[in-house]
């Protein structure tokens, strides 16, 4: 059997600081360890004891991942429908977590980090549902094991799973069966935290883990989202967050890199786009264009991008007259990486760029990579699309993202940028101001509970710890900073 020892390593050989373990799937997964020379230095490097902690979870995931006997155990045990010997998972028997990832790829990214890091908190074995196209897209993060549920797993369709279903965290909370054991008795308990949960839902942010959900050996959940300020707001993580991550504003970045590989066809994507339209400039300047009012072009919105990139002076201005001819020599060129589902606003963007010069004699391309027109979500090239333009965003120098969107998340926690994030607009007006530098690199988070663990009642949630904020998008978002 292989060996997966850490070993001290820096960024140069191309570990993330021991994020990643040498010699794992390097010829089926090039982008596990070519990834480096594309950004520049790590943003943010990892703890010490985030890599102890990540090596942790991949021996639990090998130990108990789907072809082990105990998985096999584990699986009969869900397929009886009762723990009829009354044991429970405290017995040292393995416990799973099965994340169901849905909405569009930022949406399942977002999701799929925020599991991994409560499935480390709470010392669960992470499980994905592959849904059509994420193992397309993302090669296996842990070596020796698979993270995707096994297509044998008992419980089906598991995408129709709500906070309605009688095992849910939902109902056993309000009707008070929490409190009792009958939780080890439930095959499983389901989470739901889609963006628009309930009270009731959101009381699982509170969920001390002592107790009652401890005792279910297998947990499911669904959501949308980035939900890990949340957790930092729950005090029964709060010293092993510290320890992890000292510092806040990495937490989705320093998973992201160590969690989401593109496969060889999508590494391929990225990769040829950068080298042949981003490489060779001075400078990369990525621009997410998301537009939640319809796919139909908006001049609104076009103001919106020209008027952010002029005031924070991140494109040239262009001159009205042809200038006289200027000396040969070097100019500073700048890439412009735009991404969105209308070629609009990049049309608009590039034909200004060519019909006038600019003030500074900057030399300033413009490209975008696909224009899709219309969200298609599951559907695998598509995805696969999506998936390239939010890498290749974040390997830009800066980003402008469109406030609200997952993507734009995506596109700058990945690349270790704070955004200039572009307001989302109203009654389909330039807002004004027209963008804002974000506080952090972190994605929001958009359904936050609005409950203090420690005082049980209600309270602003934006303020009850320094580093978790609302957000600039979204004014009853969370984030951290
Ligand atoms: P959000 O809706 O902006 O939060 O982002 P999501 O990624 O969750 O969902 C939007 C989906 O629409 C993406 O996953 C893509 O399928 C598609 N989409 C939106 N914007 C773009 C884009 O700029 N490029 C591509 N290729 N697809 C996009």
């Amino acid at each position: 059997a292989k060996s997966y020892e850490h070993r001290e390593s820096s960024n140069q050989d191309g570990l993330l600081g021991g994020l990643l373990l040498p010699g794992f799937d390097e010829q089926s997964c090039t982008s596990r360890y070519q990834s480096a020379p594309y950004r520049k230095n790590m943003t943010r490097s990892p703890s010490a004891h985030l890599v102890k902690r990540l090596r942790e979870q991949e021996a639990l995931q090998r130990r108990c991942g789907p072809g082990t006997e105990a998985y096999r155990r584990a699986v009969e045990r869900l397929n009886t429908l009762r723990n009829v010997t009354g044991t429970t998972a405290d017995d040292g028997t393995c416990k799973y977590l099965v994340l169901v990832p849905y909405r569009g790829l930022g949406n399942r990214i977002l999701a799929m980090a925020s599991a991994f890091l409560y499935a480390m908190l709470t010392d669960r074995v992470l499980l994905i549902d592959r849904g059509t196209s994420i193992p397309d897209l993302f090669c296996e993060p842990f070596p020796g094991t698979s993270w995707f549920l096994a297509p044998d797993f008992p419980l089906r369709e598991l995408e129709n799973l709500t906070g309605e279903v009688p095992e849910s965290y939902r109902n056993l909370v309000r009707d008070g069966r929490a409190a009792s054991a009958v939780s080890s008795e439930l095959p499983y308990v389901f989470v739901d935290l889609d963006h628009a949960c309930t009270y009731h839902d959101k009381l699982f942010y509170c969920d001390d883990h002592r107790e009652f959900l401890h005792r279910a050996p297998w947990l499911l959940m669904r959501t949308d989202g980035y939900f890990v300020p949340a957790l930092f707001l729950n005090p029964a993580y709060q010293e092993e967050l510290g320890m992890l991550f000292p510092r806040k504003d990495a937490v989705f970045y320093l998973l992201a890199r160590y969690l989401f590989h593109p496969t060889n066809e999508a590494w391929g994507l990225i990769t040829r786009f950068y080298d042949s339209y981003l490489k060779n400039s001075d400078e990369r300047l990525g621009i997410q264009v998301r537009v939640f009012d319809g796919d139909t072009p908006f001049k609104h919105v076009l103001d919106q991008i020209l008027a952010c990139t002029s005031q924070e002076h991140l494109l040239p201005e262009v001159v009205a007259q042809e200038p006289p001819l200027r000396p040969a020599g070097a100019r500073s060129t700048k890439a412009v990486l735009m991404t969105g589902l209308s070629s609009w606003y990049f049309e608009n963007i590039r034909g200004r760029y060519w019909q006038s010069a600019t003030a500074s004699g900057e030399v300033v391309s413009v490209h975008q990579p696909s224009h899709e027109e219309h969200q298609l979500t599951g559907e695998a090239t598509h995805d696969m699309k999506a998936l390239a333009e939010m890498y290749l965003l974040s390997l830009t120098d800066a980003i402008v993202t469109s406030g609200w969107s997952t993507f734009g998340y995506v596109g700058h926690g990945l690349g270790g940028l704070t955004p200039w994030i572009m307001f989302r607009p109203e009654n389909l007006t330039t807002p004004d101001p027209p963008c804002r530098r974000a506080a952090s690199m972190e994605p929001c988070l958009h359904g936050p509970p609005f409950y203090d663990c420690r005082a049980r009642r209600g309270a602003d949630t934006g303020k009850l710890v320094p580093h978790v904020q609302h957000c600039e998008d979204m004014s009853w978002g969370l984030k951290l900073v």
